[in-house]
Parts: structure tokens; sequence; C-alpha cells
């Protein structure tokens, strides 16, 4: 339960990083996106009143958005750089990651005048359209420098399908007519289904991954169409998510010939086969659990073992946060990670669009 956490040292764990980093971490000056998104939203799952501390810094945060005006006609794209150091004049800098991390920080920070005033939502709608490759159907991180085509040097996967997909329903576009106004749906769901794996979940060459698995479903969720899975599909999935939960318990014969196998992971999930339990991972299987248990109905898992995990294993109770297991030390990514699975599981976070439930704008 999030109850159970020591909120205060995670509350300054997650308020450190935002604060003025030293000099030494400037080499993260592009990531500082991610690293703003994870702190609010680590702070509003944590029930803390983002909107009362952060909201004035949010001029500093629309500085980042930009439109561009395509070289070959008039259409104009818009969307999130990551940072000022990577902005050179008549060259395209905006990112699919960053635009869904900006765009959900001002939707926490309930940001009235960038949804109302400042956002063009076709700009930013054609910016995500154009990151879609017209054949395959998946979505690139970035464009070209300088043509408006995907980007030839990043490959497109699940990640940025849903990160495209989460955008477009965050700015308005829900309906399928709407959404075909800039994006190809129909290639889309059948490039995610092409990545649906034998063993149940999704991933690339045939291994099933639990973050691909995550953002198949979500994104196939906020389409509408998760009834384009077969239903033997859904239940080869809930059974391989549901024995991702690692267990210390049964056969210790097969437990001790495994090189990935700690008996102090129990109840915590792992991200693929034979790989040790890790925190991100349980808030991934729980979203992807949820997405395929019918309402009401309860996960087929332990929760109280992936508590008992997070809680009593990864939770860093000396500095706060949280790390990815019981020897690494906290950091950003897993704190968020954390807090938002012990969130999910107390029903009060939506795992789908990664932010705390009943935030409008
Ligand atoms: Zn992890």
């Amino acid at each position: 339960m999030i109850s159970q956490l020591d909120n205060r040292k995670h509350v300054k764990f997650l308020k450190r990083h935002l604060e003025l980093l030293p000099s030494s971490h400037q080499e993260h000056d592009p990531n500082k996106m991610a690293i703003i998104f994870y702190s609010i939203m680590g702070l509003a799952a944590l029930k803390i009143d983002v909107c009362k501390e952060y909201k004035a810094n949010l001029h500093w945060l629309h500085k980042h958005y930009r439109t561009i005006r395509s070289p070959d006609s008039q259409e104009t794209i818009s969307g999130f750089t990551g940072s000022f150091s990577m902005l050179i004049s008549s060259v395209n800098c905006l990112s699919l990651p960053n635009t869904l991390f900006a765009i959900l920080t001002c939707r926490t920070l309930k940001d009235e005048e960038f949804f109302h005033e400042i956002i063009d939502p076709k700009g930013v709608a054609s910016f995500v359209g154009r990151c879609q490759d017209p054949e395959v159907g998946s979505f690139t991180s970035t464009l070209d420098y300088k043509r408006l085509i995907p980007s030839p040097v990043d490959t497109g996967d699940l990640r940025f399908c849903y990160i495209a997909v989460a955008i477009l329903q965050l700015i308005g576009f829900t309906n399928e007519g709407e959404l075909k106004e800039f994006i190809d749906v129909e290639k889309l769901i059948q490039y995610i289904l092409a990545q649906q794996c034998a063993d149940g979940g999704f991933g690339s060459y045939g291994e099933p991954h639990a973050g691909y698995t995550s953002c198949a479903l979500s994104a196939l969720s906020l389409l509408g169409k998760l009834d384009r899975l077969s239903d033997c599909f859904k239940e080869r999935t809930i059974s391989w998510l549901v024995s991702r939960q690692v267990s210390n318990q049964g056969c210790m014969r097969f437990q001790e010939g495994n090189d990935c196998f700690d008996s102090e992971d129990h109840g915590g999930f792992q991200g693929r086969e034979n790989k040790f339990a890790d925190t991100c991972y349980v808030f991934w299987c729980l979203n992807s659990l949820r997405l395929l248990t019918p309402d009401g109905c309860e996960l087929p898992i332990q929760p109280d073992l992936a508590e008992d995990f997070l809680i009593n294993r990864t939770q860093n109770n000396v500095i706060g946060g949280f790390s990815k297991n019981d020897q690494d030390d906290p950091d950003l990514y897993h704190t968020c990670l954390g807090i938002a699975a012990l969130a999910m599981l107390d029903g009060s976070f939506d795992g789908v669009l990664f932010i705390p439930k009943g935030i409008t704008v």
C-alpha cells in the first residue's frame, strides 16, 4: 500500500531532482524532460500538491515547445525539444518521448494556459503522424534533422507506437475518424499484432518482453482495439505475465541450477524469462494484467508479495527512492515506477496514460 511508504524521504529524494543539479550533471541536460516528468509524476502519485509547488515553473517548460514550418508545404508541426543546447536554427529538434513527458507534466500541473492557449493540437498531431513509417506502420522517436520524415537512424518499436497514441489521446484526438487524419491506424494495429509472441506477450524477434507488452496493450486499449487480440492469445499472455512473478517456493533443484535465481526476489517481477526481478517490471506486468483482466475482477497474481518486494527489498529507507533491486543505489526511474506500481495496486493510478487518476484540465 502506498500509505506504508516512508513518504517524507521519497518526497525529499524526488524534489532533489527538481532543484538545481550540480554542473557534474550537465551531461544529463538532454534528459531533463524525463527527469522533470518522473519527479513530478512520483510526487503526484504520493498525493503531494504539485500544482501549488511547481505551477510557477511552467513558463520555463513552455519555452521547450517549438513549431517548425515544413519546407515543402505550408504545414506546421509542433512538439517539445528536450534541451536548449540541442536547438539549432532551421534544424528540426522535436522528440516524441519529450513531447509526451512535457504534455503529461502540463496535465499533472493542470496547465490551462498550455492546453487552451499555447498548444496547436493539429500541429502536434502532424508531428506525431510524420514519425510513422508509412510502409511498416511503426513510429520512430524523432524525424530526420532536415527532411520531416521518420529518422533513418532510429528504429521504430512498440515504445514509440505507444507514445504516439498516448500523445494523440492527451491532446484530444480520441476517435478513429480523428486519428485517421494524422496516422494510418490500421497499419499501426497490424504492426502491433505482428509483434505478438508464440508464448504470449509482445516483443521483438519472437521474444516476449514485459515492457513492450505493456506498451502494445496500452496502445491497443487507447485505440479501443484490444478486441483485435484472440481470446487464446490473451490467455497465453496472462499466463506468461503471471509466470513473471518470481517465487522462491517450489522446486529448489530447478532454482539452484538457474544463474538468474535469487531467493530474495520472491514476489517481484522479471521483464523476461531467466532474469532477476526488477522494480519497474512490477509496474509493466501489473498494467498489462489489469488491461487483460475484466473490470472488478482480482488480478491473477499475489499483489501482497509484489508490495512486499517493493517495500522491503527495493525501497531505500536511508535516502529515499527505489532501486531496481536490493543491491543498486536508488534512481529516479525506478523510484517513479515503484511508487506508480503501489498506487496502481491501490487503484489510484491510471497505468495506461501513466498519470494519477482524476486529473483533468
Ligand atoms: Zn528496471
